[in-house]
């Protein structure tokens, strides 16, 4: 465990690191971020010991670390620095040997099974074995890199103080030294400090975050209290956005580029539709920010071109999804820049509407086979067969995230509404259907033009939402009863 209390410190007059206090406990990893020039790098001098403090203690164990002698403290204590340009002269193994040396008592120190183990055992977890008899300047600077954590692992020390461990790796070494070191604190409770230059490897990896500022502490926390867009934005002076981790609940932050990647203003319309038997398609030369349950490209992402499929009712294939993106490609279509659904209905039944609000436009697509229609409140009770009612919604328009979900409530409840009014039942249960069981729906957005923050009915786009996805679901219900020869 590690507690540092009121440090202080620098080089010149002025001190660089500035009432610094935290502490650290047995098995976490604490990372320091920071802009440029904040006082990481100093900080961790100071912890190790290689830049005097001016003032403050820091406790290793609960002890004054300036009363362990020199060899004691490289017990407790291993300490990657920064890599610089050195003329290295010795070998991988040589190096990483060097680690030991705390370990060696008396004048004519020998060399421990202990010593052999540990140096054995660091060379495997850095994946620096087979270079073990090369010299180091022979090495890329990654390996370099990995040679000196494999020289601060096998000191052994329960505590680890890391400046920029993956700074020269690539992404897959980067992970690697990541994992094991995170790892190490695991299994062997060790107390980690590192310096991160990626706020995104530093939020994945590290159980809590302390953010350095002009030498003192802005902020130290979770992660998630600590990378927040206002946070960063003030520290770093850098426009970003967090979001999610796919797979671990740590915030992730991506830069917002203050020149703008794509062409000016654009907007969508009904002449971007073309209607064929083999599909209704939206193409624009803009990729629209979109959130769908399409087959193809579901989910959140920018698309161009929009393909919504005509295929035979006994359509079957075992993956649906490899089939369409071949088709796709086949078709002309570019498959990653294209968002694909499929519908048994005539495409040629597609009701695409422009609805003009003061704010701007939106366009609602829609196709409906209801033959097959479900009332989901039933669904549980009813055997399933397919059916597919597929709704676009394209706005003229700056949507946040909230909306895109509102969006797609409130084109839900439009449709919903439809099939209440046009009187489709659900075949099975004979009670009023709500949709059918793949139904699929997208919103898109050019994220140009008004800023528009909600999308409810209570706002100008909800209720052009609304009314043009009731619309559109009436008419093509209306249209699929005719061609099906449906009398009511
Ligand atoms: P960071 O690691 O956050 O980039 P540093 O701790 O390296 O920041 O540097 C903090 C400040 O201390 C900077 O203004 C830097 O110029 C200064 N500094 C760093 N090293 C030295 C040094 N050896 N001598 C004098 N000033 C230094």
């Amino acid at each position: 465990m590690l507690h540092v209390q009121g440090i202080e410190g620098g080089y010149g007059k002025e001190s660089v690191v500035k009432d610094v206090s935290f502490q650290v406990n047995k098995g976490e990893i604490l990372g320091i971020l920071g802009p440029n020039g904040s006082g990481k790098s100093t900080l961790l001098k100071i912890i190790s010991g290689i830049l005097p403090k001016r003032s403050g203690t820091i406790f290793i164990d609960g002890k004054d670390a300036s009363l362990y002698s020199q060899k004691e403290f490289a017990r407790k204590v291993a300490v990657l620095p920064q890599l610089h340009t050195h003329a290295f002269s010795h070998s991988v193994r040589e190096t990483v040997d060097l680690g030991r040396y705390p370990h060696q008592s008396g004048l004519f120190s020998t060399w421990s099974d202990e010593d052999e183990q540990a140096v054995k055992e660091a060379l495997e977890l850095t994946a620096m074995t087979r270079y073990k008899d090369t010299a180091i300047e022979l090495l890329s600077g990654g390996e370099q890199q990995r040679v000196f954590v494999a020289q601060a692992l096998a000191q052994d020390a329960p505590i680890l103080l890391l400046d920029e461990p993956t700074n020269h790796l690539d992404i897959a070494h980067q992970q690697q030294l990541l994992d094991t070191i995170r790892k190490q604190a695991q299994d062997k409770g060790l107390t980690v400090i590192s310096v991160f230059h990626d706020i995104n490897l530093a939020s994945m990896y590290c159980d809590r975050l302390l953010m350095m500022n002009d030498g003192r502490i802005d902020s130290i926390g979770v992660p998630q209290d600590v990378v927040k867009d206002e946070s960063v934005d003030r520290v770093y002076k850098a426009r970003i956005k967090t979001q999610p981790h796919p797979e671990l609940p740590k915030p992730q932050i991506t830069l917002l580029p203050d020149v703008q990647v794509q062409s000016d203003s654009f907007a969508v319309s009904k002449n971007d539709f073309t209607i064929s038997p083999q599909f209704v398609t939206l193409q624009i030369a803009n990729p629209l920010k979109t959130l769908s349950s399409a087959v193809h490209n579901p989910g959140l992402g920018w698309y161009r071109t929009f393909v919504n499929r005509h295929v035979d009712a006994d359509y079957n294939c075992d993956d649906v999804q490899a089939e369409m993106a071949r088709y796709l490609e086949q078709q002309g279509f570019h498959s990653t820049d294209t968002v694909g659904m499929m519908t048994a209905v005539t495409t040629e039944h597609a009701e695409v509407e422009e609805y003009k609000g003061d704010f701007g436009m939106v366009i609602i697509a829609v196709t409906a086979g209801v033959g097959n229609a479900v009332d989901v409140s039933q669904a549980l009770a009813r055997e399933q067969r397919v059916g597919t009612i597929n709704t676009w919604v394209i706005v003229n328009g700056i949507l946040p995230d909230e909306a895109f979900i509102q969006a797609m409530i409130t084109a839900t409840e439009a449709k919903v509404k439809a099939l209440q009014v046009e009187n489709i039942m659900d075949p099975l249960t004979s009670t009023i259907a709500t949709g059918t069981s793949t139904d699929s729906l997208l919103v898109a957005a050019t994220q140009r033009g008004e800023n528009l923050p909600y999308a409810g009915p209570i706002t100008p786009l909800g209720k052009l939402i609304g009314h043009g996805v009731y619309d559109c679901t009436i008419r093509a219900i209306q249209t699929y009863k005719r061609a099906k020869g449906w009398t009511n």
